[in-house]
């Protein structure tokens, strides 16, 4: 199996299909019992294993049964009334819904990344020449099919370097789906679908793919504890029921996740993707196999992208009463187009930071007309994708698009705050040699106990051997250290969506730029120097690898309470505002992962709760804690 596991990063690096067949034999390993393996060990050939198929009934799926449940947990209390105030002050809040008491059998996830992507700008010759074609030594891959690219619309194509929302960029769209090679150029929309029930109200790109979307979600459930413990719950409550949630995010199997969680809860649900490029298709079959609403395929175009958002919204009979939005997007059609709906809606859950920053603005200009719960800054949230996911995910993404050894090699990490803490803790540990440069002498100080030298770019910049960027700010590397740096030196960016690296001032007519895999371009100097620039400078992570579902999962743990708690606060407790999720709801969702580690957590006594001035559940610490 570790040797399986090596050949399929290897493969994901070179050449996603045998891939993708690989990932799907490893599942069905992973699936089988030790004897079973053996027996098959003995008598399968590799050739054979990608033909093979998971059964419907994997052992992976969860059991409903309440054996995995850790006794003695200490039960929330839904003693105090949940109350939130807005933007920081958060007031005392118990989710008074569940308590954090399910353990979940492990496994990971495995899934591959959107390869694509590539930017379609214009190009300029070393000779000065402006290139109509590119001058761009492309080696295609057989995954390169963007339907998208060939399908002109009415708006005509977007840039595939952008795309709808900034949110959308900046938050996870996660993974790509295994089904792109379809070569079925149809749009979605010229189709006329039904799923097995007779239900077609919906749009997907092929209903046909649900059960092998089943199966990834089957896949996702085992690292979402927290929404799988929230399930089981509802078997007694349903917090959401007459909820009819339209929602417009990432739809991945970890989103199904949610989706199916909420629809558990007593929702109803409608859903649009909140980026063109991160459905996967095979999981938007699933969901409508399954019921659902789903307008969104991979490779929308921006006509289409709207028309989904329409399609959720505008329908006979159902109108909405609270939205989940990541990016914004859904939120400003409503206002824009059926502002009358906002009567009926109860609260609007935002994601992104792009989203929460659009509410704030509504709410400056007096134009916010409903609550609006800001999960983006929830300290899970925060730590978690900013700390943990980094950490997981800059190896990977290195790893997939390079092929690098980090044992030894030099490393430039520029900003030491969450992000820039995870990477370099990362390649710390791989044997990595990292230097960090920050702004702040109270993060600086935080690097050098950490043991990194903290230096400024100039210094090292002719030696390093990996610059990253992680700063949340705008031109930290520019063409002056670009043009220092060591031939065959890797620049990629893990902070703010593109703006750290000036890769504008990398077009220009002496630099020649060749595109040697999926995300990876070499920019060459007139002398043959070549730097590796990855995924033109966008957020590595989120380009070339995939986001731990776990970290997924906090983050919709967090929507999911806060749509419970919106929906079902009482009038006049949240007014046209926008609220943070109070800390005991943050504590709230940690407490629930946590019994996926098996992890015992100290109860206060009631002697020390009052020598430290606090109530026995929590919240434990002021809001202010980060
Ligand atoms: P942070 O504010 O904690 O850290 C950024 C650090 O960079 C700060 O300590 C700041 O002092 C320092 N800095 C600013 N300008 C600098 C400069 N010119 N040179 C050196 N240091 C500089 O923020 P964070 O949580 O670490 O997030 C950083 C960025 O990463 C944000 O833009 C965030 O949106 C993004 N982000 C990316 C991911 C991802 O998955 N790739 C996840 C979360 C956040």
């Amino acid at each position: 199996i570790p040797q399986c596991l090596a050949f399929n990063q290897y493969s994901a690096a070179h050449n996603p299909s045998p891939c993708y067949v690989l990932g799907k034999g490893l599942r069905e390993i992973a699936a089988m019992s030790v004897q079973v393996l053996a027996a098959k060990m003995a008598e399968v050939e590799l050739k054979d294993v990608p033909s093979k198929e998971l059964t419907p009934e994997s052992p992976l799926t969860p059991k409903a049964d309440d054996k995995g449940m850790v006794e003695n947990e200490p039960k929330a209390t839904s003693a105090t009334t949940p109350t939130m105030e807005p933007m920081v002050k958060t007031g005392d809040t118990s989710p008074g819904f569940l308590t954090p008491n399910t353990k979940m059998p492990q496994a990971s996830a495995m899934k591959r990344t959107d390869p694509q992507q590539n930017g379609g700008e214009a190009f300029v010759n070393r000779d000065g020449t402006v290139a109509e074609a590119p001058r761009l030594k492309k080696i295609q891959f057989a995954d390169q099919k963007q339907e998208f690219n060939k399908r002109p619309t009415k708006i005509g194509r977007r840039s595939l370097s952008r795309s709808i929302s900034q949110s959308s960029t900046d938050s996870y769209g996660s993974a790509a789906s295994y089904t792109d090679s379809s070569d079925d150029e149809t749009s979605p929309r010229d189709k006329q679908q039904k799923n097995s029930k007779g239900n077609g109200d919906f749009c997907i790109k092929n209903i046909k793919q649900a059960d092998f979307g089943r199966r990834e979600i089957e896949i996702a459930e085992q690292e979402m504890p927290a929404l799988m413990a929230l399930r089981k719950r509802a078997q007694g409550e349903k917090p959401l029921a007459g909820a009819k949630v339209v929602g417009c995010t990432h739809i991945t199997a970890q989103t199904a996740v949610l989706m199916e969680t909420l629809t558990a809860l007593g929702a109803q649900c409608r859903w649009a993707a909140c980026n063109i490029y991160s459905t996967q298709n095979e999981v938007a079959a699933a969901l409508a196999e399954g019921g659902f609403s789903v307008f969104a395929w991979k490779g929308e175009s921006e006509d289409d992208f709207w028309w989904c958002i329409d399609r959720c919204v505008n329908l006979e009979g159902w109108q909405p009463n609270m939205i989940l939005d990541d990016g914004g997007d859904l939120t400003h059609w409503i206002y824009k187009k059926y502002p009358n709906m906002f009567k009926k809606i109860k609260g609007i859950v935002e994601e992104s930071v792009t989203g929460v920053h659009r509410l704030y603005q509504l709410s400056k200009a007096g134009k916010l007309c409903v609550p609006a719960m800001n999960v983006n800054d929830s300290v899970t949230k925060q730590k978690f994708d900013n700390l943990y996911c980094c950490r997981e995910s800059i190896l990977d993404g290195l790893k997939r698009t390079t092929d690098v050894m980090f044992g030894g090699k030099q490393v430039m990490v520029c900003g030491y705050g969450e992000v820039g803490k995870g990477c370099c803790a990362a390649l710390k540990a791989m044997g990595s040699i990292v230097y960090v440069t920050e702004i702040d002498p109270i993060c600086a100080l935080q690097a050098c106990m950490d043991g990194f030298r903290l230096v400024k770019l100039n210094e090292v910049i002719r030696q390093v051997d990996i610059v990253i960027t992680c700063t949340g700010n705008k031109n930290v590397v520019v063409r002056e250290y670009l043009d220092r740096m060591k031939n065959g030196c890797i620049v990629c960016n893990m902070g703010h969506s593109n703006t750290e690296i000036d890769v504008a001032s990398l077009r220009t007519p002496e630099l020649t730029w060749e595109r040697v895999r999926s995300q990876v371009d070499h920019v060459i100097w007139p002398d043959g120097k070549r730097i590796v620039l990855l995924a033109e400078g966008r957020l590595l992570n989120l380009s070339c690898s995939t986001v731990p579902t776990f970290v997924l999962s906090i983050t919709a743990t967090t929507q999911a309470l806060a749509l419970i708690e919106l929906y079902n606060a009482p009038e006049g407790r949240y007014k046209q505002d926008v609220y943070l999720l109070p800390k005991k709801m943050d504590e709230y969702v940690a407490s629930l992962h946590l019994p996926t580690f098996d992890a015992h957590l100290t109860e206060l006594s009631d002697e020390q709760a009052k020598y430290l001035g606090l109530n026995k559940n929590g919240p434990f610490k002021p809001n202010y804690y980060r």
